[in-house]
């Protein structure tokens, strides 16, 4: 097979399909994407397996905004029989010359498919017993397969390279809500942490007595994450900030417009989760990295109902060109994470 497996939120397999022809297009162009709207699943078919083979060096997961998780076909089945899905299945796998580290069943995060998430779990036992008695698990693979099931009778079967694609099933990762946080939009950021930076980054760029500003802060969810890491943070909002977060001595709450407040003199970080419109926020935020008011900012982008994809292509172009016209070059990094809704969330510094 010649195509890729995006996984994506339900509603933005449009998005998800531009940003692979967008890449296929960089490499020679010729392919396709074949995508259900709600499915949360996009399949992109190359024009052949060269296509692919540059297509997947041109969209790596890590740099996609809109795909959760990004996987090579290997082939797919439907009609497969309820009482022996994996029977039907396996042919697939054993026709590819690669062992395992691992296995995950996995289904989109449709509405539909949400309903197979028991019968995943059972599959997923069976396909690691199936593919041990076949000795095509090898703990030391780079490699790790994937069987996505659309329908309970229809699945993928695919590969991922575990050092480029996601480390959590479904391309989700599952964060637990911290009891003490003020609001649920904390796990946004922690997210955005854990996604759009690596272990060593988060180590070397977040430390203890770092100064951050959190525009639009309120009631503290995005700073509660900061001062359990020991930040400092500025909170800018005229809305409230939950008391036991002021409480711990890490934070000094603003009440004034976080589109006009500026540091009087240089942090660390910038967090922004200010409900605006992209274009507006991401002038801002290109002013505080070309102004050096911060080195590193995570914030989040709403999007319109229409034209999503070129929006955020506007966004990056506008953070881009004022840095550039500033002398400095910046790194964006940006997904829809799974606490994402119509927004996406964007990590720049400047280089
Ligand atoms: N990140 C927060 C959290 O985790 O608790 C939630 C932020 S909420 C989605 C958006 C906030 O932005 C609101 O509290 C609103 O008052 C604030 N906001 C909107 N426009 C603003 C502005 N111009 N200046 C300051 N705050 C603003």
């Amino acid at each position: 097979s010649s195509s890729l497996l995006a996984y994506c939120r339900p509603g933005f397999e449009g998005e998800c399909a531009q940003e692979l022809a967008a890449a296929d297009a960089q490499g020679g162009g010729g392919g396709y994407a074949r995508a259900e709207r709600g499915s949360g699943l996009v399949e992109f078919v190359a024009a052949d397996a060269e296509a692919r083979r540059r297509l997947a060096v041109g969209a790596r997961w890590r740099e996609l905004v809109f795909a959760r998780q990004l996987l090579q076909v290997l082939g797919g089945a439907r009609d497969l029989p309820p009482r022996d899905r994996l029977g039907a299945l396996l042919p697939i796998v054993e026709n590819d010359p690669r062992r395992w580290c691992d296995a995950w069943v996995e289904a989109p995060d449709s509405d539909a498919a949400r309903e197979l998430a028991a019968l995943c779990r059972g599959l997923n036992a069976a396909l690691i017993a199936a593919l041990k008695q076949r000795r095509l698990i090898d703990r030391g693979s780079r490699w790790r397969l994937h069987l996505c099931l659309t329908a309970g009778d229809a699945a993928f079967v695919a590969a991922a390279d575990v050092a480029e694609a996601a480390p959590w099933p479904g391309g989700i990762p599952r964060l637990k809500f911290p009891r003490a946080a003020p609001s649920r939009s904390t796990l946004k950021l922690e997210e955005a942490l854990l996604v759009l930076l690596d272990e060593g980054e988060r180590e070397r760029w977040l430390k203890a007595g770092m100064r951050a500003v959190d525009l639009g802060a309120s009631p503290g969810g995005w700073t509660w994450q900061l001062v359990n890491r020991s930040l400092h943070v500025t909170a800018v909002d005229n809305g409230p900030m939950d008391a036991a977060l002021l409480a711990s001595g890490l934070v000094d709450h603003l009440r004034a417009d976080g589109f006009r407040y500026r540091p009087a003199r240089p942090v660390d970080w910038m967090v922004c989760d200010m409900v605006e419109q992209p274009g507006r926020v991401a002038a801002r935020m290109a002013q505080w990295l070309a102004q050096g008011w911060c080195r590193y900012a995570i914030f989040n982008l709403k999007l319109p109902m229409k034209k999503r994809y070129d929006e955020v292509q506007a966004c990056f172009a506008t953070v881009r060109t004022a840095l550039h016209e500033a002398g400095k070059r910046v790194e964006l990094r940006a997904k829809q994470l799974y606490h994402d809704r119509e927004e996406i969330t964007v990590f720049a510094r400047v280089v």
